[in-house]
């Protein structure tokens, strides 16, 4: 294990253990394309050092927030969404996390699960 938790899944990726389609790396953050995509494209973003979840986050952890923010848009244009796409940060059981490394979940809107 070369870098994160044990037994986290997306640390095991971030530090390439697990292979991934990968849509987008620098030095802290990693976008990989969902492995059960809920669209034609479905990726998600997470930061390379492990975070548990939104709610475990601090001022500490500002610049990362924004830097991925900021890389939605862009990634979403590289990979075709023109028309517009949903993002979502599952946080906590009750919020549908089961990842828990905070991720960015950036899909297509779908016909039966539209964005608006
Ligand atoms: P959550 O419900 O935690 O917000 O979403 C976790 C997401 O991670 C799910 O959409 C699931 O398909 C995806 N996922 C889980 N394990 C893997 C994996 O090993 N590789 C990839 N590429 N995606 C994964
Ligand atoms: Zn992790």
């Amino acid at each position: 294990q070369t870098g994160g938790i044990a037994d986290c899944i997306f640390c095991k990726i971030a530090a390439g253990e697990i292979p991934t389609r990968k849509v987008y790396e620098d030095d802290a953050v990693l976008a990989f394309h969902d492995v059960n995509p809920k669209a034609e494209v479905h990726f998600l973003l997470i930061p390379k050092q492990h975070v548990v979840s939104l709610a475990h986050c601090s001022a500490d952890d500002e610049a990362m927030l924004g830097q991925l923010m900021l890389l939605v848009p862009r990634l979403a244009a590289e990979q075709g969404l023109s028309n517009g796409f949903k993002t979502a940060i599952n946080t906590g059981r009750g919020g549908g996390q089961e990842v828990f490394h905070l991720h960015v979940h950036v899909y297509a809107c779908r016909i039966d699960w539209p964005c608006y």
